[in-house]
């Protein structure tokens, strides 16, 4: 039988080496940055936001497999999702990678971002995986 963990150790090793949406964004109208001093993480992103839709979105930065990955996740999830949406998949990302290590994850929630659900048994990295959302909702937040 296949192991669910093997499968999401496969598609963080993936979204490590390739990125999605990493780059800039020319008409970007809402951008923040955020780092995690604890690891070396630093996150640069942009979003362009039109009638509260995240439109587009893009990052850029260094950091460990988990940031990136958990960056790259987290653009792929959000895009074209209303930034109440966002804040909620926010939200239940947050429940998961906090929650207790044999808590059931809520897979029709959050897609492949369950594949981060092994963070929790790592406390030391949780803020790896959280950096690229707190650096979201500070865009979103922003003027
Ligand atoms: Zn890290």
């Amino acid at each position: 039988m296949a192991n669910l963990s093997d499968l999401y150790q496969e598609i963080i090793i993936e979204h490590n080496r390739s990125p999605r949406n990493f780059r800039t964004l020319p008409d970007a109208n809402r951008s923040a940055e955020g780092d995690n001093p604890l690891c070396g993480d630093r996150i640069n992103l942009q979003l362009r936001v039109e009638k509260d839709v995240i439109q587009d979105i893009g990052f850029q930065g260094s950091g460990c497999a988990i940031s990136r990955a958990s960056a790259s996740l987290m653009t792929a999830a959000v895009q074209g999702r209303t930034t109440e949406e966002a804040d909620k998949l926010f939200a239940a990302f947050h429940g998961m990678v906090t929650g207790h290590p044999d808590a059931p994850v809520d897979t029709a929630a959050l897609g492949k971002l369950a594949a981060l659900a092994g963070v929790r048994r790592f406390p030391g990295r949780v803020k790896c995986a959280t950096m690229a959302w707190h650096t979201l909702h500070e865009a979103i937040e922003g003027k």
